[in-house]
């Protein structure tokens, strides 16, 4: 690849994306720096209220497989297999973990039944009738 002379003038695509990083740095940047404090504290409140409706939402439910109540325990369940995958999903020398997306939030503790949480409707649904059975 060869670069043009200097004294080519810069192509409009070119002075746009100057432009773009310009705005970015003088104006974006300060901003966000200026709302971090209300971003920050926000973003806390809402992961909390969800989890709140989780639990909620787990305490509430009976399994559709074996009718017993799901439960606290049925998300630390859930907790700790999702802990087991991501201790096992391969890290870079890089430190960049790949986009891994949790859709089970809930595992019946006597069945194993896995459940998705519908953060809109603030439900549990059966996402997976699972395999494992009791005791696990
Ligand atoms: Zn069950």
């Amino acid at each position: 690849m060869t670069e043009p002379p200097e004294d080519e003038p810069a192509s409009v695509g070119d002075r746009w994306d100057g432009l773009k990083l310009r705005l970015f740095i003088f104006i974006g940047f300060p901003l966000l720096l200026i709302c971090l404090p209300v971003l920050l504290p926000l973003a806390a409140g809402l992961e909390k209220r969800r989890k709140k409706r989780l639990r909620a939402a787990a305490i509430a439910t009976q399994c559709t497989r074996c009718g017993s109540c799901l439960g606290i325990a049925a998300l630390e369940l859930s907790d700790a297999d999702w802990n087991s995958f991501l201790a096992r999903v391969p890290s870079s020398g890089l430190r960049i973990r790949p986009r891994v997306v949790r859709r089970v939030h809930a595992r019946c503790p006597q069945c194993g039944a896995e459940y998705a949480f519908d953060e809109k409707a603030g439900l549990l649904r059966l996402r997976n009738v699972g395999t494992e059975g009791s005791a696990a």
